[in-house]
């Protein structure tokens, strides 16, 4: 029976969408309607994002699953009107822009790039920077993002730990895991990576407590999400000196509103949520792959745990 697969991303994404995924399944050989009109009766998988139409599923009465464009997945896991299999988005393209994204901003701090970018005011000071094997960075989270941007650190040489909710076994990369590892994993590191998902658990992740745990001087670099830091722990620690200098991506509050501290402050850059984004040719293959193995009885890849939140 044909599958009848609902287009609900930002409607500026169907006519991009639309050929690649019309060709991902017929070279998978479904046999699909895809279209971004359906009246909700006949649907039977939602191509969803947060920022598309739709917020209440309740009228989709023969609805198989719902296959997320976004990795992240905070906004959807709440929706009690949802109640069938829930995916998220893993693919190529998100890990290798987030791999680049964290590694361009690790080596700005590595290499110290700042004082030169801004000037020296005539002084001549050479003063080389370590080399990456002197520098400890740690990943927070370790799953499809977090991974590969710790293996490409550790191709680089730095020290790189980690630290997930489950214990990890990644070539190169010093794992920690649960309440406990959280402290080993801050305790040496000079720059900390966040790519955590936003669920209960990993709120305030970073709050004065576990600020306090890293090296005096520490770099935060938060591409994750912005409730995984506690905003004033965190200006609290900058003025302080506690905490060197942040990067931030990702915020409570999105757009980042023209009155908040971050922007000004002389140790903070801000980013507008630009560091990783859902590339349509190869999230077309992922969703169109999901949907072959739904409709095959297959299992489904990147299942959202609703109970945990990611
Ligand atoms: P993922 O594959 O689900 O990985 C999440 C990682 O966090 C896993 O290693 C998981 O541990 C760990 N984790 C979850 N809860 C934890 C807890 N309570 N304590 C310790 N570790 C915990 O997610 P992903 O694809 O790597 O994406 C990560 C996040 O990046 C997304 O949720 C999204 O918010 C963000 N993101 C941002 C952008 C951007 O442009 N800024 C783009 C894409 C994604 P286990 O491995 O043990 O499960």
């Amino acid at each position: 029976m044909t599958a009848n697969i609902l287009f609900a991303g930002r409607p500026d994404g169907w006519p991009a969408y639309e050929p690649l995924l019309k060709a991902e399944l017929a070279r998978l050989g479904v046999d699909a309607d895809l279209r971004n009109d359906f009246a909700p009766e006949d649907v039977d998988y939602i191509v969803y994002a947060p920022s598309g139409p739709i917020s209440d599923f309740t009228p989709f009465t023969r609805l198989k699953a719902v296959l997320s464009m976004w990795a992240g997945v905070e906004k959807i896991v709440p929706n009690k009107s949802l109640t069938v299999p829930l995916t998220r988005m893993v693919d190529t393209g998100l890990e290798q822009g987030m791999t680049e994204w964290v590694v361009g901003h690790t080596l700005r701090y590595h290499l110290g790039m700042d004082a030169h970018i801004h000037g020296q005011n005539g002084h001549w000071e050479p003063q080389a920077p370590p080399l990456a094997r002197d520098r400890c960075v740690t990943v927070l989270g370790l799953g499809a993002l977090g991974t590969a941007s710790a293996r490409a650190l550790a191709a680089l040489g730095f020290q790189v730990s980690g630290w997930s909710r489950s214990q990890k076994e990644i070539n190169g990369v010093t794992c920690h895991a649960g309440a406990d590892g959280l402290k080993a994993a801050l305790a040496q590191a000079d720059i900390v990576i966040l790519l955590l998902p936003d669920t209960p658990a990993t709120e305030n992740t970073l709050n004065a407590e576990t600020l306090a745990m890293l090296p005096k001087g520490a770099k935060i670099i938060n591409p994750g999400r912005g409730p995984l830091i506690d905003d004033d722990a965190l200006l609290a620690a900058l003025g302080s000196g506690r905490i060197g200098h942040a990067t931030l991506d990702v915020f409570r509050v999105e757009p980042l509103p023209p009155e908040h501290p971050y922007w000004a402050h002389p140790n903070v850059t801000v980013t507008p949520h630009i560091a990783s984004e859902t590339r349509e040719s190869t999230a077309a293959e992922v969703i169109a792959e999901n949907i072959r193995r739904n409709e095959a009885g297959e299992p489904l890849l990147h299942l959202v745990d609703r109970s945990l939140g990611y």
